[in-house]
Formats: C-alpha cells, structure tokens, sequence
C-alpha cells in the first residue's frame, strides 16, 4: 500500500532515474531507479513511518499473535517486490549514513534481538540489512546452548557481557528472551540452572520477565536504544523450508533433526512468545513482530525500524570548536609545509 504511494506519489523519482543515467554514476549501478533528493528523502521516511507502525508494539497489555498474519506483506503485491528491494536498498544505505554518525557521536548504543523459530529467516535477515554497515561499528553474538561456566552464573550473565559499546550496534541472534522461552518450555533446562529449589516457585517466569523489564528499562538509561524483533514465520511455511533444505544439499547442514523435534512444541512456544511480548514491551524497548512468510518483506520492515530509530536520534557529526579548529589549522600548515 505504502509503496504504490511511494512510486505514484513522488514525481521526481523519475526524474531522478534519468538524471542518475545520464550520470552514468555508480549509484546508478547500486540503485536502478537512482538516488533519492532530500526532499524526497523525507518524503519516503515519512512514509516508512507508517509502515513501520503495524508491527510495532510498546504496550502489551492487548497484544495477542494472532492479530499479526505471517502472510501479511503490507498490501503490497508480489508484483511489488522489486519496488521493495530498491526500498531495502536505500534503506542499508540510510543506515550506513546514520551509523557512521552514531559511531562519531560515541554516547549511545543500540542493541537489536533478533527472536524467532527455527527457519524463521534471523540469520538471512541479518545479513541483508546490516550487509551497509561498518564492520567496525557493528557486533554480532549468537546465543545457543549455555556451557558449562555460563551455567554457574546468573541468566543473564552470559548477555551482559555481550552488550554493546558506546557508538556501536549490537546485535542479538538469539537473546536473554531464550530464558523464558525455550527454558520455559523445556522444564529440564531450568533444573540445569541449579537455582536455590526454594527461588524456583509458580511465579518463576512472571519473575524472569518482570526482571528482563528491569533489565531493559536500565539499558534505556543509560542510553542503550533496544529494539526487539520477533521474525513470525508459520507453522506451514516452517515445514516448507525445512523440505526445502532437506531437498538442496548445499542447505542440508542447516537441517538438524531437533528442529522437527521442537517443532512438536509449536503451541507452547507460541503461547511462551506472546506471554513474554504481552509483559516486556514497552516505550524504551519496543517489541516489532514481523510477518515472516515472506522474506522480501520481513527485511524491508526491519530495516525501516531501524532507519526510523536512527532518525529519531537526529544526529549529526560533533561540532568542531575553536581550539580543535586552531590544532587542525596548524596540522594543516605542517604537512603543507613539509619539503615531500
Ligand atoms: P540456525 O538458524 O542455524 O538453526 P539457531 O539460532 O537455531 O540457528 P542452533 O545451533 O540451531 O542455532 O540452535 C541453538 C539452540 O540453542 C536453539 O534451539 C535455542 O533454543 C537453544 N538455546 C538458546 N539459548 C538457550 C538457553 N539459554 N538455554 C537452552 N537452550 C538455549
Ligand atoms: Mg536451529
């Protein structure tokens, strides 16, 4: 819907097309449909704006799963789709920009968790939308099975010390919500924790969540942007993709016979998800539960959250002040003055 919009609303794309052909530019071979004015710039961001709104939730008191279709593109047809990758594109672009802002600015950091079921598409979504981005900038931890020494420690020990640095983007492939998810329905795991019995009551997982608000709420203050993103992929599409690397050798690694396993437990994970979403999203740590049938569309929403949020920051590179000014001056005449 938002994208007719896009094409049909703003004239100067086409112009633009041409202008970046007979440019014959780089971006030209980047973006086929050519690069964006400001103004028009602004234009789409507002636009990603509304796109963005659907999916995200910050109070989860009404929040049920099946409000949100894993099927659902957005009103937009498959026809749409190479419109939505040319959007994809610019939005790693913009991200890139906004990162290398975040990165000189130093104060802030931004942790992403990324939470789904298997075949979900986490790691493929990864890759797209950060593929613009600073490696520098930019870190990435996958959370599988606790070893031995995280076990001796807290839950969230494990987390904590992967969160990122000021200026830098962290990303979560799996995350702390593991521990009220698969923990959660897998009783055993839990015993593996060896807490004190009598700290394991009824109220265990009410007591998790209400902690990981706490968690994030700290996070937030201390100027940590957190988004969360649950990729929402279906039963049926799950079995699909699971046939479908059964079938291609080169995908065959990917298949692991626990994953049919906990297939079985389809309805308790659903049930874990929407309780820990419906308790944990709030205003400074937004839950965005993306329909994930569609791979094509679930990267296009995520990339837009995270273009909005950067947007939201407005930043900009750090003002240089007059000493600075008169170092870089000298620096200036001492090189120029060098004899080679
Ligand atoms: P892939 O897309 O490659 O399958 P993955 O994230 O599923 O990626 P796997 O190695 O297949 O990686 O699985 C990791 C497993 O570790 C998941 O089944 C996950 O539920 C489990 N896991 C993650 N955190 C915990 C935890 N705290 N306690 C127990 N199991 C966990
Ligand atoms: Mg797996």
């Amino acid at each position: 819907m938002f994208f007719i919009g896009l094409r049909i609303g703003l004239p100067g794309w086409e112009t633009n097309t041409r202008h970046a052909a007979s440019n014959g530019s780089m971006e030209q071979d980047i973006f086929p449909g050519g690069r964006p004015m400001d103004e028009e710039k602004r234009k789409i961001l507002k636009r990603i704006d509304r796109f963005v709104e659907p999916y995200r939730i910050t109070k989860g008191k009404k929040f049920r799963l099946k409000d949100i279709d894993p099927e659902d593109t957005g009103g937009l047809g498959s026809e749409q789709k190479p419109g939505a990758r040319e959007l994809l594109a610019w939005g790693i672009q913009w991200m890139a920009e906004e990162q290398d802002k975040f990165y000189a600015d130093d104060r802030r950091s931004m942790l992403l968790v990324f939470q789904a079921m298997d075949a979900a598409g986490k790691d493929g979504t990864i890759r797209h939308v950060m593929s613009g981005v600073n490696p520098q900038g930019c870190q990435v931890y996958s959370f599988k099975q606790p070893s031995m020494e995280e076990l001796d420690h807290d839950y969230l020990w494990r987390y904590q010390k992967c969160l990122p640095e000021r200026g830098r983007i962290g990303i979560f492939n799996r995350s702390y919500y593991e521990e009220v998810l698969v923990v959660r329905v897998h009783p055993e795991l839990l015993e593996r924790q060896r807490m004190p019995r009598d700290l394991v009551t009824r109220d265990v997982w009410k007591e998790r969540l209400g902690d990981i608000v706490g968690f994030e709420r700290y996070l937030a203050r201390q100027g940590t942007i957190v988004l969360k993103f649950f990729l929402h992929v279906s039963r049926k599409e799950q079995k699909r993709r699971f046939l479908e690397r059964l079938g291609m050798p080169e995908k065959n690694w990917k298949f692991s016979s626990a994953d049919v396993t906990e297939r079985g437990y389809w309805r308790e994970y659903m049930a874990a998800y929407e309780e820990a979403i419906r308790a944990t999203a709030s205003q400074e740590a937004p839950w965005h539960v993306i329909p994930a049938d569609n791979k094509w569309f679930a990267r296009l929403v995520v990339s837009a959250v995270i273009v909005e949020a950067f947007r939201k920051l407005e930043l900009a590179y750090p003002q240089v002040d007059d000493a600075k000014k008169k170092d870089l001056a000298v620096a200036r005449r001492a090189l120029m003055g060098e004899k080679e």
